[in-house]
Formats: structure tokens, C-alpha cells, sequence
């Protein structure tokens, strides 16, 4: 059980930090004694840094002027709120909420909710502009919007999850609504959260199912939402792997981090046939060089098995996972794990990233001088919010599609997405991340300038 919250604490600092936090320090204690992180660390650099270093690459392409880039840069609205909560300790803990609204040029604000002790508002408002991209890269009538509570959800029991859940949407129920922000799961949220999350809502103001999405199949969710991230990792992949020579059957693969994301890609890579060699979670990581069954490895974490004590497998250092040999590197836990200290041991031919910024510049420098094809966030990872797109679309009709029809709709857009993105690239010969950040921008910027809001 957590200990009491400083307010210090509740404003952005870390508290009981878990173990990528513990690296995340480690790593920033070396790079300001100007070294480079250890194997395996978080980068030095944050998200934010991450996602700006990008913006502004793709805005010197575009000849950007330096007055328009602040209005596409800045978020539109940021909330941050205080979440005081008893917890079963008997002692009230005070936790910061943030929803941040980057831009909603092309329609209402969409965005995940993240439950992580290391949440601060730098990071959100990271995630809020990937949204932004994110959703116009893939062509869904969406800006761009993040939310999270810098609490321990990990630690806590599901009675007090629910309680942050109901009291953060208490305080932050103003700005949203169907057709103003729409918010869904991120990490440790999942479609149970996002139940709390309407039924609280709709004390206020009614049953409104279309307020959030990624909810559970009994409440208006939509088939293949709670897959689709990962499913939308997959489709990219077999989008590039004829131009790459890799067929899915005779793929070899490593996931980093084994949650929604991470599990869901791996179940689907092995459908078609391909053979999960390496992964790992927050406890560690596992290698198995002739397959682990990803599969049965979910049902033993869903069971509340611990993914280093799965049978079979050789355990090794979290460190050396992005060492082990594989095709197709999928990183799908937090931010910066790709930095400058781990990129020259990859081992692999493709990363596609399931997890939101896991590739530092730096590291994205090295990546390409090694001639690893990487298939960048903001498209690999929009499966996620592209079903969402098709829940509140659902919920708004009140009509249900199968999850055949999901699919398919899904692959259509993915696929679509991938081929913008990519002939781009060959058109002005450059890499998938600067040719998808500049179709993205390039988007949101004609829609703000139609709307004449610049
Ligand atoms: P999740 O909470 O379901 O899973 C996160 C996983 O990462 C867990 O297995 C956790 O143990 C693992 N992890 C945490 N720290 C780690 C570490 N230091 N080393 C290895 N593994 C570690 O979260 P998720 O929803 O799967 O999200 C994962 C990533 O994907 C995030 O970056 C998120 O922003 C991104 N993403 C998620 C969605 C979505 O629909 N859920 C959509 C787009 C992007």
C-alpha cells in the first residue's frame, strides 16, 4: 500500500516509484554527470523533448514560419486538478490530474488516460500532441488530447483505482463530452476504468456511452477495441514486410512490455505464424530462442503469474532484451526504453512502436545508420485509437457492427495510413517518422487555416 502523498509529491514529483521509474532516475542522475544512460534505462531526455525534436524537423520541411509552429506546438487547453482519495490506509492521498487539449483543428479532442506514478504535466502534454498527428495521419475526424493521475495504479486495489477513476472525472467532466473530448485507456487503464469513467459522467448529465471509449463489450463497447492497437501494429508490419524481403510466417520476434499493447501484437504476430523469441514486462525478461507461446504466456500474466517465473524460458537481464536477435522489435511499455545507451546493441531489422516516443533522436540516428526500418508511433500505434473512432461512431448510432466488420475497417484505414506515410518517404526521400510527423502536420495546419482559426 502506497504511503501518504506529499503535496510536493502531488504536483508532479515521483512517489513510491516503480522500477522503470527507479531506471528513469538512474539514467538522469548519469546523463547530468554527462553520461549516456545505462543498457536498458530510460532515456535522459523526456517525451516531451522526444516529441519536439520531431515537430520541429518536420515543420523545417514544411518551411513552417516560427508564428504559425507556436499555435501547433502550444496545447489548446490544459487542466490540472487535485484528487484527494481516502485509501484503504485510512489516511487521504492527494494525486494530480491533468487532461491536456493539444489542438482540435479536425474535430473533438481524443485521447487516452494514463494511471502512472511517473505522469507530470510535461508528459501528457507529450502525448496530447502525438494525438494530434497521430489521428490526422490516419485520416479520423479527431484532434488531439491526453489525461492522466500520477498515482501508483499498479499498487492499488481495484476499489481504489475506482475511487481516483470516479473522483478525477468529477473534476474534469466540464471539457468533455461527445463532441468536445473523448477520453479512452493508456497504460494501467483499461476498459473497466473507462466504465467508471461513464457511469460517473452520467450521474451529471445522462447515460452517455459515446464520452469515452475503450469500454467493456457490456457497456457499449466495441468489438476488437481492446485488440486493436496491437492488430494495428500487426497490419503495419505486413504492410512493409513484402518491401523488407520478411514474410509474417518466418518472422522472429521481441516484445518489450507484455500489457494490452504488447500482448495483443504478440498473439497476433504468432496467428500468422511468426515466433515470439524475447519479452519482457516491469518484472523482467524472458528468451526462448524456438518460441515462447504467447498465448499461454498471457493466460499465466492474466492469472496474476509473474512473467519471469513462466515455465520453459531462459530468464535474462531487462537490459539485454534489446540485444536478443529477432525481425521485428516492438517496443510496448513507456517512453525512451530506445535511447542512446541501449540502440547500438539492437539486433533486429524492423521496430514498430507499439508504445508511444520509445525511440529517442539520438537513438533513431543510430537506428538508421544501422539500417533498421522503423515504423514510427504516430502510425504503428493509431490502431488503437481508429477503433475508438469506430465505438463513439457506433455509440452515436446506437448500432453495434460484428468484429469482422471492425477488422476489416481497421486494416482498410492502417493500411491506407501506411501508404500515405511511406510514399511520402520515397517521394522526398526520407524516413517514415519525418514523412508521417510532416503528412500529420501538414493536415492539422489546412484544417486550422479552413476553420480560419490562423
Ligand atoms: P499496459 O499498462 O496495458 O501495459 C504496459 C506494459 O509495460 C506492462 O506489461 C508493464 O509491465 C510493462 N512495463 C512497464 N515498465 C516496463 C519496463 N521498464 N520494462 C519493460 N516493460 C515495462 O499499457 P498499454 O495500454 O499496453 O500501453 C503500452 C504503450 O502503448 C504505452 O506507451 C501507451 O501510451 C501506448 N499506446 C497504448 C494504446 C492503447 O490502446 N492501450 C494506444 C496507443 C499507444
Amino acid at each position: 500500500m502506497a504511503e501518504t502523498t506529499t503535496a510536493a509529491e502531488a504536483i508532479g514529483e515521483r512517489r513510491e516509484p516503480d522500477k522503470s521509474a527507479q531506471a528513469s532516475e538512474g539514467a538522469k542522475a548519469e546523463a547530468d554527470a554527462g553520461g549516456a544512460p545505462k543498457p536498458g534505462q530510460r532515456a535522459e531526455v523526456s517525451n516531451l523533448d522526444i516529441v519536439k525534436h520531431y515537430f520541429e524537423a518536420a515543420c523545417d520541411r514544411l518551411e513552417l514560419p516560427e508564428d504559425v509552429r507556436v499555435v501547433f506546438w502550444t496545447p489548446y487547453r490544459e487542466v490540472t486538478v487535485q484528487i484527494p482519495v481516502r485509501l484503504s490506509d485510512g489516511r487521504v492521498h492527494v494525486y494530480a490530474g491533468y487532461r491536456i487539449q493539444h489542438n482540435g483543428a479536425r474535430g473533438p479532442y481524443k485521447g487516452g488516460i494514463r494511471f502512472h506514478p511517473e505522469v507530470d504535466i510535461d508528459e501528457v502534454r507529450a502525448l496530447a500532441s502525438l494525438m494530434t498527428w497521430k489521428t490526422a495521419i490516419a485520416g479520423v475526424p479527431y484532434g488531439g488530447a491526453k489525461g492522466g493521475v500520477n498515482c501508483p495504479a499498479g499498487d492499488l486495489e481495484a476499489s481504489e483505482v475506482q475511487k481516483i477513476t470516479r473522483s478525477f472525472m468529477d473534476k474534469i467532466e466540464k471539457v468533455l463530452g461527445p463532441t468536445r473530448d473523448i477520453p479512452a485507456p493508456d497504460v494501467n487503464t483499461n476498459a473497466q476504468v473507462m466504465a467508471w469513467m461513464m457511469d460517473e459522467y452520467g450521474k451529471l448529465h445522462g447515460h452517455t456511452p459515446a464520452v469515452v471509449t475503450g469500454k467493456p463489450i457490456s457497456l457499449e463497447g466495441s468489438f476488437g477495441r481492446e485488440a486493436a492497437t496491437g492488430r494495428g501494429c500487426v497490419y503495419m508490419f505486413r504492410e512493409a514486410a513484402p518491401n523488407l524481403g520478411l514474410s509474417p510466417a518466418d518472422t522472429t520476434f521481441v516484445v518489450q512490455g507484455y500489457g494490452n499493447v504488447g500482448s495483443w501484437a504478440a498473439r497476433i504476430m504468432q496467428q500468422l505464424g511468426s515466433t515470439m523469441v524475447a519479452v519482457s514486462d516491469s518484472s523482467g525478461a524472458i528468451r526462448k530462442d524456438d518460441g515462447i507461446d504467447a498465448n499461454a504466456l498471457y493466460d499465466h500474466v492474466a492469472a496474476g503469474g509473474v512473467l519471469t517465473e513462466f515455465e520453459g524460458v531462459e530468464v535474462i537481464g531487462a537490459d539485454d532484451l534489446v540485444a536478443v536477435p529477432c525481425d521485428v522489435f516492438i517496443p510496448a511499455a513507456l517512453g525512451g526504453m530506445i535511447h542512446e545507451g541501449n540502440a547500438d546493441r539492437m539486433e533486429c531489422r524492423v521496430i514498430v512502436e507499439g508504445a508511444n516516443s520509445p525511440t529517442t533522436p539520438a537513438a533513431d540516428r543510430i537506428l538508421r545508420d544501422k539500417d533498421i526500418y522503423i515504423i514510427p508511433d504516430v502510425m504503428a500505434n493509431a490502431g488503437g485509437v481508429v477503433v475508438s473512432y469506430f465505438e463513439w461512431v457506433q455509440n452515436l448510432q446506437h448500432f453495434r457492427w460484428d468484429e469482422r466488420e471492425v477488422n476489416d475497417k481497421l486494416g482498410t484505414i492502417m493500411r491506407r495510413a501506411y501508404r500515405e506515410v511511406s510514399g511520402r518517404a520515397r517521394e522526398e526521400g526520407i524516413d517514415l517518422r519525418e514523412a508521417a510527423y510532416v503528412v500529420g502536420i501538414e493536415r492539422v495546419v489546412e484544417a486550422a487555416r479552413t476553420r480560419g482559426y490562423i
